[in-house]
């Protein structure tokens, strides 16, 4: 029975493709077979091997980090788990996991490198083998650098409007902050609130003074510099970050997006019209001495509440 599957898997093994058979045999008949349960872990990470494990029967999947994570490799008749930590005599770095009833021939290092010593053709064939394997691993790392580029965005994007949300600013207003205090460059902050907002809501439902955020998100968006950042700060209110910006030069800028939100239209999402809005802002420029971001955001809120307390729809600074 041994013989028989010890037959078919050699036939079908990448590692020993192009082997002599007969001299292959010899060495491997008495190897011993190693019979798994479903679901039983043959290598852990971060062991020590001794055996490259050749599939006689059933499968094994490769899994990384977790056992029940997906698998990156599945491994059938004739094919082999464990070369790397063999031949690098490194701890072994995935899970393997028999998908049935498995039985695995245990090749050990000893036994492994007295057949490369005489079939030199094994070691090409590994050579072939690891070298698919690098490919794979590479676009298994590009895969996750793309995943973990997309979650950093996604951390920072206001999941309503669609914009820069408040985590974000916190991040950036003290690296901007530094950098204009080490270049002694202008730095201005815009706090804004949108006006009335609680009786918009009451007036046109949650779902009303939604609509009316994403539009409001979208006019400060298009109305700033290709420099500024807008930011979601939370409920109805936002922030602008202007690099390079004096209060002088904020002011025209905020006048625009003053009017622009004014002018703005807001819609249900199924078309039919909702009145416009206004907002109220508050400009506070970067004292570029060692001003904390708390006390820059607390000016501009104190001249965010003028605004309110003069009036509304308007800015003051
Ligand atoms: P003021 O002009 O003084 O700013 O008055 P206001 O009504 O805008 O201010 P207030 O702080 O009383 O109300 C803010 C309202 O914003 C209350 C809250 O329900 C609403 N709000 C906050 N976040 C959201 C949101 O994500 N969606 C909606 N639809 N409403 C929100
Ligand atoms: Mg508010
Ligand atoms: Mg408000």
């Amino acid at each position: 029975m041994k013989q028989k599957m010890l037959h078919r898997a050699m036939n079908e093994a990448p590692l020993f493709e192009g082997a002599p058979e007969k001299l292959l045999i010899t060495h491997l008949h008495n190897c011993p077979v190693h019979k798994l349960q479903k679901y039983q872990i043959l290598i852990a990470p971060e062991e020590h091997n001794e055996y490259i494990y050749m599939v006689l029967t059933g499968s094994l999947s490769v899994h990384l980090d977790k056992p029940n994570n997906p698998s990156i490799r599945t491994v059938s008749c004739g094919g082999t788990v464990g070369e790397l930590s063999l031949i690098g005599s490194t701890k072994t770095s995935a899970f393997v996991i028999s998908q049935g009833i498995s039985t695995v021939l245990m090749i050990d290092r000893e036994k492994f490198w007295a057949i490369i010593d005489e079939m030199p053709i094994i070691a090409k064939n590994m050579l072939k083998i690891l070298s698919t394997w690098i490919v794979a691993t590479d676009k298994i790392n590009l895969d996750n650098q793309k995943q973990m580029a997309e979650l950093e965005g996604i951390a920072r994007i206001d999941g309503l409007t669609g914009i820069n949300n408040r985590r974000y600013f916190d991040e950036l207003i003290v690296r901007f902050i530094k950098r204009s205090e080490h270049g002694k460059e202008p730095l201005v902050l815009i706090m804004l609130d949108v006006d009335h907002f609680k009786n918009y809501n009451d007036t046109h439902g949650h779902l009303g003074g939604d609509q009316a955020l994403v539009a409001i998100a979208k006019t400060l968006h298009d109305t700033v510099r290709p420099g500024d950042l807008v930011f979601r700060y939370g409920g109805e209110e936002f922030a602008i970050i202007m690099p390079f910006t004096s209060r002088q030069q904020s002011n025209s800028v905020a006048e625009r997006v003053r009017v622009a939100v004014m002018n703005t239209k807001i819609a249900m999402p199924d078309g039919s019209p909702l009145p416009s809005i206004t907002i109220s802002m508050g400009i506070a420029e970067s004292k570029l001495s060692g001003e904390t971001e708390a006390e820059l955001i607390k000016r501009a809120d104190a001249k965010l509440y003028e605004a309110k307390e003069s009036g509304r729809n308007r800015f003051c600074v």
